[in-house]
């Protein structure tokens, strides 16, 4: 028999929010990250509440009845918005696609309910930001978050699905020395690298570079295979020979973009490229590096080139848009 679930009312009960916390946007990563910290929450205080928020609501339910399930007893609830969502918990985890999101969540939500809040509660509410978006508008919203006398840190992540799945992220973490203590043990039930990289926006800064260099990884990875293989190259022992060679990176060893390439694992080329980090969000995340490059004027000739080449593949083959990135090589095969 399936479990039933509980919707908060609109006015939680305010008593329950030391107690509380609540997960906006439970997609490919969330989900995971918030199966992780729920669990490991509810072994340490069975007592506690966990709330999860979504937009497209089945997300949400999914969510809580696969929890419900694994973990009979738990008080798991679904938030309808991120205002019920705030009213709830003190800790507010939020995973969202991009900028646009963030706005939405935060300025349409979780800020104005803080500031209706009294103050002794707003000041008690910690809220972890994992989205990956641009490093102004998530210092936007920490500047406005901290105004109401709550702490906010952005702290997006390094890892893919894989490691949300195993509590192996690494968290680049941008805050005050207060609140990156404050969020370490929680972020350490998600995570195993928990790296303070310095102010507000700074873990934004940090992924945001990493991802540069990963996007025009997996694409130069997609070129050799596709090269290789029509020099008569098996493609399991070329990508053997790169990775224990000096090509030896995450995209030829772990994230392998040809089926059979690497017998013992199972990157996203396994199962037609699905459920890994998409195309779509490579590409969002390679125009947050050209922004930032724009106004810091560094030039970025490689990185241009792979964000024009991430562009046109959604642009020729939508459906690609929302696969794995490293689908790039079936583009490429294509399109060559
Ligand atoms: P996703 O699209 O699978 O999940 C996002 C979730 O947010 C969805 O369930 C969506 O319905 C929900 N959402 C959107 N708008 C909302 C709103 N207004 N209110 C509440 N919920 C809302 O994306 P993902 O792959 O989980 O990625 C999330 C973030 O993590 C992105 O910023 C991405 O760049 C970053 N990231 C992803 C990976 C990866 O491998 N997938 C790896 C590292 C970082």
């Amino acid at each position: 028999m399936k479990p039933s679930l509980r919707c908060l009312q609109s006015v939680q009960r305010l008593s329950m929010r030391p107690k509380s916390t609540s997960f906006i946007g439970v997609g490919r990563m969330g989900s995971e990250m918030a199966y992780n910290l729920f669990s490991k929450q509810f072994a340490k205080k069975p007592e506690a509440q966990f709330v999860v928020c979504d937009a497209f609501p089945e997300a949400a339910s999914s969510f809580a009845r696969n929890f419900a399930t694994a973990f009979p007893g738990a008080n798991i609830q679904i938030a309808q918005t991120p205002e019920e969502a705030t009213l709830a918990s003190e800790w507010i985890v939020t995973m969202l696609p991009s900028s646009a999101q963030v706005k939405t969540v935060y300025g349409g939500g979780i800020i104005p309910t803080l500031r209706s809040l009294p103050a002794a509660l707003a000041q008690k509410t910690v809220c972890i930001d994992s989205t990956t978006l641009d490093v102004d508008v998530a210092r936007e919203a920490a500047k406005d978050v901290i105004a109401t006398g709550a702490s906010m840190v952005d702290a997006p992540v390094s890892g893919g699905v894989t490691g949300a799945k195993a509590g192996t992220l690494a968290f680049l973490v941008g805050g005050p020395d207060a609140s990156f203590q404050a969020v370490h043990p929680v972020l350490s039930m998600m995570g195993q690298r928990i790296v303070h990289c310095g102010p507000s926006g700074a873990g934004l800064g940090a992924k945001i570079c990493n991802n540069l260099i990963l996007g025009v990884q997996q694409i130069v990875v997609a070129e050799a295979m596709i090269m290789g293989q029509k020099l008569g190259l098996d493609p399991a022992v070329l990508s053997s020979v790169i990775g224990s060679s000096t090509g030896n990176c995450w995209s030829i060893s772990v994230n392998n973009p040809v089926p059979s390439a690497l017998p013992d694992k199972l990157p996203p080329c396994e199962r037609g490229y699905e459920g890994g980090f998409a195309t779509a969000l490579m590409e969002k995340d390679m125009g947050l590096a050209s922004d930032i490059a724009s106004k810091t004027g560094t030039e970025l000739p490689l990185g241009t080139a792979a964000r024009e080449v991430y562009r046109r593949m959604i642009e020729k083959e939508p459906e690609l848009g929302r696969k794995d990135f490293s689908s790039v090589y079936r583009f490429l095969s294509r399109d060559t």
